[in-house]
């Protein structure tokens, strides 16, 4: 597998950089600097050994990086300058005056449907391509995939952290390892479970998840949101096994399971006790109602105050955890959401593969 440090010289090489700035904004303002930030040190190591960087990201919250140009150079400490179109980019690289940032990437035609023709009226004003957005990997996009394809490309200093941390997740011994899964989209959930039924000593399941398995196994979850295929998304997932841990009892609303109840936070929590490394995507119930946020909290908590190596990701698990205040002891956030649970599914990635990465060639080293 590439490096970014077997990329040699640096010096005034033009190097496009896949970045992940997909952040919340509220009000014209940046209310989650997190991937921002995971993106600084790629940033500086490639500033700091005089190449010429053109960032490329996308954004759904907003039309246009425009307004938040500000907001970049101070959460990065670099002066980062904006260019609207790709013809923008031949003239800014000749003259250049620091890292620049092209407009919204999916605001150009072609990036969703890995167009050539974008890819190589970007590639064309290059040297190297470097990926450092994990969140995207597993996008067949103009700028993650067919890019790849046509300049010399490598891994930025994230995303080979993303692939240690996430693969030794998968291939450290089942020994005392506990993944949790909640929240909702039980088909990117899943794959993971059933991925992880020999490579776990427990699988805790919260959330839509756990209504859809209730209802599988012939509960009656009542008015509960459930995945109206969630007989098909179940196929091949042994409810039977003993790793497999459900909800006991439960918070309802108007017939709803919204919550985990006291009882399975304990079981969990006990669980997770005696844990020696744990991963945690989804939370346990509707939590952004407080009324239904306990039983996240607990599971939080008890991770928190649990001896194992603890990582996690997945937006929503992220902001209810950093509402908490607790982000900060995990010892490892993942800014994958989609991304990072195809990586735990054992799923082939697009922008990975196009790197070298295989699911199973990946070695745990970090
Ligand atoms: P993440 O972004 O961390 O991967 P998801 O997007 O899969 O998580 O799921 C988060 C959403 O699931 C939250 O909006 C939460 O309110 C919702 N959710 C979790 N449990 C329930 C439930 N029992 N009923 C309804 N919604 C739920
Ligand atoms: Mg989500």
């Amino acid at each position: 597998m590439k490096t970014l440090i077997s990329a040699g010289d640096l010096k005034d090489k033009k190097v496009l950089l896949r970045v992940d700035f997909d952040v919340p904004v509220e009000n014209g303002k940046i209310i989650e600097r997190f991937r921002i930030e995971k993106q600084k040190e790629t940033l500086d190591h490639l500033v700091s050994h005089g190449a010429k960087v053109i960032l490329v990201s996308h954004i759904s919250a907003v039309d246009s990086f425009g307004e938040l140009i500000p907001q970049l150079h101070l959460i990065l400490g670099h002066e980062i300058n904006f260019l609207k179109t790709v013809e923008d980019i031949p003239g800014y690289l000749n003259a250049y005056a620091g890292p620049a940032l092209l407009e919204n990437i999916r605001n150009f035609p072609g990036e969703k449907e890995n167009s050539q023709e974008l890819a190589s009226g970007l590639a064309a004003n290059f040297d190297l391509y470097v990926n450092n957005a994990f969140a995207v990997c597993h996008r067949n996009h103009a700028s993650v995939s067919a890019v790849a394809k046509l300049l010399p490309s490598y891994p930025g200093l994230l995303v080979e952290e993303e692939v240690a941390r996430l693969g030794k997740a998968i291939n450290e011994p089942r020994a005392g390892k506990v993944i949790i899964m909640g929240g909702a989209k039980a088909e990117t959930k899943v794959p993971v479970i059933k991925n992880f039924l020999d490579r776990a000593d427990k699988i805790l399941i919260g959330g839509v998840v756990a209504n859809d398995i209730l209802k599988e196994k012939g509960l009656d979850i009542g008015a509960s949101i459930a995945d109206e295929n969630s007989a098909e998304l179940l196929k091949g997932l042994d409810l039977a096994r003993p790793e497999l841990a459900l909800p006991k009892d439960f918070r309802i609303s108007e017939n709803k399971i919204l919550d985990i109840g006291p009882e399975t936070e304990k079981e969990y929590g006990d669980i997770i006790g005696g844990a020696s490394m744990i991963i945690w995507n989804g939370p346990m119930g509707l939590f952004e109602n407080p009324e239904f946020a306990h039983g996240t909290q607990a599971v939080a908590e008890a991770i928190i105050n649990s001896k194992a190596a603890k990582m996690i990701g997945g937006g929503d698990t992220i902001t209810a955890v950093n509402k908490m205040g607790l982000l900060g002891k995990f010892d490892f956030v993942s800014t994958g959401g989609g991304a990072m649970l195809a990586f735990l599914a054992g799923q082939e990635m697009p922008g990975l593969a196009v790197l070298g990465y295989e699911p199973d060639n990946i070695k745990t080293t970090g």
